[in-house]
C-alpha cells in the first residue's frame, strides 16, 4: 500500500476519511464500510456471476460523474466481514472488494488474505492509484480516472474505460500490454452507448462493450 492516512477528496456533504488503522497493536483491525450483499457481478468480463460485493467507504478522487455512495456506513472487523460473506452466499467463491477505493484502507491486504483462507476468490474494483501487493490469484479489475500508477496498470487482469462524452484515449499508453480493454457507456445514457459502440467496432481486436446488467435487471 503506498498511501497511508489518505483524506479522501469528495464532494462536500460526502467527505469521508478514509484512515489507515493500526494492526499491530493488539486490536482487531477495522474497516469503514458502506454495505456488504449478495447480486452478480454486473460489470466486466465477470458479468452475470454470481458474486458478495463488499463496498468500502472513502475515495482518494472525485471524479465528477462519480454516482457511487461511499460514505462511511459502519465499521466491523476483518472477522466479521468474512462471517457477513459466508452468511449472505454459502459456497459462493466470487467476492468483490469495490467502492469509492477499496484499497485506500490499510486493512485491506489483511481482508483479503483472511477471505482467500476462507476458500473466496477475491475480485477488486479500483481505480488504480493505490499500488498495493496482490496475490497472484486475486483478480484487479483497474478503471482509470487519473494518475493511475503504472504497477497497478501493468498488474491489471482487466481494464474498464468508463465512456462519458468520449473515449478516454489518453490512458490506453499505460495499459500498451492489455490484449482487451472494455468501454463502459456512463449511467447507461444512449449517447454514450452510441460513442463505446462505433468505438469498439472500429476496433473489434480489442474493444468490447461492459453494459451494466444490473442497472438492466434492476438489482443492486
Ligand atoms: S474513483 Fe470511482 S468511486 Fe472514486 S470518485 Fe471516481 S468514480 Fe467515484
Amino acid at each position: 500500500m503506498g498511501d497511508g492516512n489518505l483524506l479522501c477528496k469528495v464532494a462536500a456533504g460526502r467527505s469521508r476519511p478514509v484512515t489507515d488503522l493500526p494492526l499491530t497493536d493488539g486490536t482487531p483491525a477495522m474497516l469503514q464500510l458502506v454495505d456488504i450483499f449478495y447480486t452478480i457481478q454486473g460489470e466486466g468480463i465477470w458479468s452475470g456471476t454470481p458474486a458478495v460485493f463488499v463496498r468500502l467507504a472513502g475515495c482518494n478522487l472525485a471524479c465528477e460523474f462519480c454516482d457511487t455512495d461511499y460514505a462511511l456506513k459502519f465499521f466491523a472487523s476483518i472477522e466479521d466481514v468474512v462471517q457477513r460473506v459466508r452468511e449472505l452466499s454459502g459456497s459462493c467463491p466470487m467476492v468483490v472488494l469495490t467502492g469509492g477505493e477499496p484499497l485506500a484502507q490499510g486493512a485491506t491486504p489483511a481482508l483479503i488474505a483472511a477471505l482467500r483462507e476462507d476458500g473466496r476468490r477475491v475480485h477488486i474494483e479500483s481505480n488504480g492509484t493505490v499500488f498495493c501487493h496482490l496475490p497472484d490469484d486475486v483478480w484487479l479489475c483497474v478503471s482509470p480516472k487519473e494518475r493511475v500508477d503504472p504497477r497497478m496498470a501493468e498488474r491489471a487482469n482487466e481494464v474498464k474505460l468508463i465512456v462519458d462524452g468520449r473515449v478516454p484515449e489518453e490512458h490506453l499508453p499505460l495499459f500498451a500490454g492489455q490484449p482487451l480493454i472494455l468501454l463502459q457507456p456512463e449511467g447507461n445514457r444512449p449517447q454514450n452507448v452510441t460513442i463505446a459502440l462505433d468505438y469498439a467496432k472500429a476496433h473489434p481486436k480489442r474493444f468490447r462493450m461492459s453494459l451494466q446488467l444490473h442497472k438492466f435487471i434492476g438489482v443492486s
